[in-house]
């Protein structure tokens, strides 16, 4: 058996290596590494993809959401609504920006924002919403949207562990994770579902002026070279990385299903276990594992982590410190007991090994070993 690893970028690229290493070498001959002709196209690709009118490629994902929240013009001051069990990049740049975080609780079973927690967040300097696509699925986008639309808020959706997962509005309705609020933010960091070789980042919108003003945005706030209108970034996907990325897309379906196999094991070996509980499906959205996330209760699960190292199964936990307790990010009268969901989250969860790679005896390997540990 080959050794176990989080994510397997390695046999992923040798099984593709034709297609990638002309694509690069095709790059490397017009050698214009900046703004060369892939990038527009895997901008095209990636719309049609999405079935979103405007994709602005940009450097990576933290760069989007800043992007994003530049466009919109939000100043000092302004509250944005996240959920407090997430990556650091979403609070980051709010708090970069001067803008104010705005924790929210999040759904013990969904692990994404619970929208029931949101209205009471709201005051009248809030601006935004910024739901996170956590772990893969979609946070429940027709309650949050409805909320936006009564308060009158953007939507910014962090879609850097989501690409490819599809919501179910009531009506039928179905649309791309990253494309139903005011702009979708993604990463192509390279374990993410759809990953480039270095960093890279993109936003969607459906909306022709802010794509406009996004674009600039990420071009020092130029449309035409040397006049600058607005202030800007300089935020750009290098034209090798999107040229990669141009072959990959091809492949992010089967990518997706790869990782749905993973989780449908893991989902029927680890059935009924006492103090395990497998990561919940939303009836929304699809689910394109970015991870597999069990919950372990009763205190285990550091020591389920020390126990599957023993046996050379990596596991990571996404995340171990809630947010509100980060040194960068605690404020006065925001102690622990905050957010006891998010608290009893950090404590509990554990992502297991997923990736499009994995053989049958490596997941039955780590599947009989979690069985082991409960027995
Ligand atoms: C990866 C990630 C980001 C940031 O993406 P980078 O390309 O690493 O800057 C933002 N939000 C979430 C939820 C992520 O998982």
């Amino acid at each position: 058996m080959d050794k176990i690893v989080m994510v397997d970028l390695h046999t992923q690229y040798q099984r593709i290596k034709g297609e990638i290493d002309e694509a690069i070498q095709q790059v490397l001959n017009t050698s214009a590494f900046i703004q060369g002709p892939q990038v527009q196209q895997f901008a095209e690709a990636l719309a049609t993809y999405n079935d979103v009118d405007f994709v602005i490629p940009c450097a990576n994902g933290t760069d989007a959401l800043q992007i994003a929240m530049m466009a919109l013009e939000y100043k000092p001051g302004d509250e944005i609504v996240l959920p407090v069990h997430t990556y650091v990049a979403t609070a980051e740049v709010i708090a970069l920006l001067g803008l104010t975080p705005v924790f929210t609780e999040v759904d013990p079973d969904t692990f994404n924002i619970d929208p029931n927690q949101i209205q009471e967040k709201i005051t009248p300097c809030t601006r935004a919403i910024v739901p996170v696509h956590l772990y893969g699925q979609c946070a429940d986008m027709e309650a949050i949207l409805a909320i936006a639309k009564r308060n009158n808020l953007d939507v910014i959706e962090d879609t850097a562990q989501a690409l490819g997962a599809i919501y179910t509005f009531s009506d039928g309705r179905k649309m791309r994770a990253g494309t139903m609020g005011t702009i979708g933010t993604t990463s192509f960091f390279p374990s993410k579902n759809l990953g480039c070789y270095g960093d890279g980042g993109a936003l969607l919108t459906r909306d022709s002026k802010l794509a406009e003003k996004l674009k600039m945005i990420a071009n020092h706030g130029q449309r035409i070279k040397y006049h600058h209108d607005i202030i800007g970034i300089n935020s750009r996907l290098d034209t090798l990385q999107a040229a990669i990325l141009r072959v990959k897309l091809n492949y992010l379906d089967e990518y997706i299903s790869a990782r749905n196999a993973v989780a449908n094991f893991y989902d029927q070996k680890l059935s009924s276990i006492e103090g395990l509980q497998r990561p919940q499906r939303s009836r929304q959205s699809t689910h394109v594992f970015h991870q597999y996330t069990l919950r372990i209760s009763n205190n285990r699960r550091d020591e389920l982590k020390t126990f599957l190292e023993k046996r050379e199964i990596p596991s990571m936990i996404y995340y171990p410190v809630p947010l509100h307790l980060q040194k960068a990010y605690r404020r006065k009268g925001v102690e622990e007991g905050a957010f006891p969901i998010t608290e009893t989250l950090s404590a509990e969860v554990i992502s297991l090994p997923i990736h499009t790679e994995m053989s049958e005896d490596q997941l039955l390997f780590i599947a009989n070993s979690i069985k082991e540990f409960f027995n």
